[in-house]
C-alpha cells in the first residue's frame, strides 16, 4: 500500500524525533510541496508538532519537530491536573 504524504512526513518526524527537522527535506527529499498543509492534517489528529522558523539554513523555511511525550512531560501534566 502506498503511504500517503502525511505518514511520509509523519515517519521522518519520527525518524528524527526530539530534534528538529528542516522542511526543506520534506520538499527536496520526499517532493512534497504542501507540506505545511500536510502538518496540519497531523496535528488535527492529535499528534504534538513544534514549529518555528529555520536557524540551520539562509531561507525563510519552517523547522518542525516531533515533541518526545516522556515521563517528565507526563509528570508536568499531572501535576498541573492537581
Ligand atoms: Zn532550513
Amino acid at each position: 500500500m502506498k503511504k500517503s504524504d502525511k505518514d511520509r512526513i509523519h515517519d521522518v518526524l519520527k525518524r528524527h524525533e526530539g530534534t528538529w527537522v528542516c522542511s526543506s527535506i520534506f520538499f527536496r527529499e520526499l517532493f512534497i510541496k504542501d507540506y505545511a498543509q500536510r502538518i496540519a492534517d497531523l496535528r488535527k489528529k492529535g499528534i504534538i508538532i513544534e514549529g518555528k522558523t529555520c536557524d540551520q539554513h539562509n531561507h525563510k523555511m519552517n523547522m518542525y519537530k516531533l515533541t518526545r511525550l516522556d515521563y517528565t512531560e507526563k509528570d508536568q501534566l499531572s501535576l498541573i491536573a492537581l
